[in-house]
C-alpha cells in the first residue's frame, strides 16, 4: 500500500471546521494513511482525534503549531510526533493559552472602536474552548457583512499594520524547540515561504533554528508552486533539514486546499518520517 502523509492540520482545537473526529473521516476518505494534527498552541484535540483512528484506520501523527517569536518576527513551528503528556510542552503552552485569550479581547477593543461592537463574546462562542485565532475574527467580520471575504478581514483590520492589529510577543523560538524535543518530537518550520521576510533574514532564521535544534522544514505544503517547493528543498538541502509535508487543512469550504492533496516528495531528499 502507498503511503500518503499529510503533515500538518487543524481541527475545531484551534481555527479548523472540522472537530478531530470529523477531520479525521475526511483524512481516511482522502486516502490519507497518516495525519499530523497540528493545531495552533493546542494539543486538546489529539486524545479525541486518536480515538477516531481506530474506526477510520488513519495512523496518526500527535502534533502542534506553536506560535513563536524571534527577533520581533513571528514563526509558526510545528511539532510532530510529539509525546501530549510532556510537562514541558503542555506547561510551555499554557501562557500562549493565555496570550491568546487576551489577545481575543483586545483585538475586539481594537474593532469596537471601528464601530463593530460585541465581537469578543461572538468569537468566544464560536472558538467552542478552542484556541480563538485571527480566522475567527475573519470569520466574524465576513459572516456578519463587515466585509467580502475574509482575505479583506485581513487586509482591512486584521494583518499587521491594520486597525485591529495586536502585536504580540509569542513564545521564544528556542524554548518552543526545546518544548518539542523534551516531547520526543521534531520540531519542523512551518510554511517557509509565508514569512515576509528577506533572502538574508530567512537565512540567519535557518542557521538559527538549526543550531538550536530545529530538525526540518515544510518543503510542500498546500498550495506551494513549482518555484516555492524548489526554494524550500534547497533550504532543506543547505541546512540539513529533513523535509516535511502538510497541507495545512483548515475547512473544507477552502476548495484549493484538501487533506492529502501535495505534490510528491522529490526523492533526493529525507522525509522526516524516517524519524518517527
Ligand atoms: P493567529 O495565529 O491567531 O494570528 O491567526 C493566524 C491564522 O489566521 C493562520 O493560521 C491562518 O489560518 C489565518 N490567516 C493568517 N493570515 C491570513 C490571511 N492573510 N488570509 C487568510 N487567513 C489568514
Ligand atoms: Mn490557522
Ligand atoms: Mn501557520
Ligand atoms: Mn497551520
Amino acid at each position: 500500500m502507498t503511503e500518503v502523509y499529510d503533515l500538518h492540520s487543524h481541527s475545531t482545537a484551534s481555527d479548523g471546521a472540522l472537530t478531530p473526529t470529523e477531520l479525521i473521516k475526511r483524512a481516511s476518505e482522502q486516502g490519507v494513511t497518516s495525519l499530523a494534527l497540528t493545531d495552533h498552541d493546542t494539543i486538546n484535540g489529539l486524545s479525541e482525534a486518536q480515538l477516531a483512528c481506530q474506526t477510520h484506520s488513519v495512523n496518526l501523527i500527535p502534533g502542534i503549531e506553536i506560535s513563536t517569536t524571534w527577533e520581533k518576527k513571528c514563526f509558526h513551528i510545528v511539532g510532530l510526533n510529539i509525546d501530549p503528556n510532556n510537562q514541558l510542552l503542555t506547561s510551555g503552552i499554557q501562557q500562549l493559552q493565555q496570550q491568546r485569550s487576551q489577545r481575543a479581547q483586545k483585538i475586539a477593543e481594537k474593532l469596537e472602536k471601528k464601530k463593530i461592537p460585541n465581537v469578543y463574546s461572538s468569537v468566544v462562542k464560536a472558538a467552542n474552548g478552542g484556541m480563538i485565532t485571527r480566522s475567527h475574527f475573519a470569520d466574524y467580520l465576513y459572516t456578519n457583512n463587515y466585509v467580502n471575504s475574509q482575505q479583506e478581514a485581513f487586509d482591512r483590520y486584521l494583518g499587521q499594520g491594520k486597525p485591529a492589529y495586536v502585536s504580540t510577543i509569542w513564545a521564544d523560538l528556542q524554548d518552543a524547540i526545546h518544548w518539542i524535543r523534551s516531547a520526543g518530537g521534531v520540531a519542523i518550520i512551518a510554511h517557509p515561504m509565508r514569512y515576509n521576510i528577506t533572502q538574508s533574514w530567512m537565512k540567519r532564521f535557518l542557521t538559527f533554528f538549526k543550531q538550536n535544534g530545529g530538525e526540518g522544514i515544510e518543503v510542500i505544503t498546500g498550495r506551494s508552486s513549482h518555484d516555492e517547493i524548489q526554494r524550500s528543498l534547497s533550504y532543506a538541502f543547505k541546512y540539513e533539514l529533513l523535509a516535511s509535508v502538510g497541507s495545512d487543512f483548515h475547512s473544507p469550504a477552502n476548495q484549493w486546499v484538501e487533506l492529502g492533496r501535495l505534490a510528491t516528495l522529490p526523492k533526493t531528499i529525507k522525509p522526516v518520517w524516517e524519524v518517527f
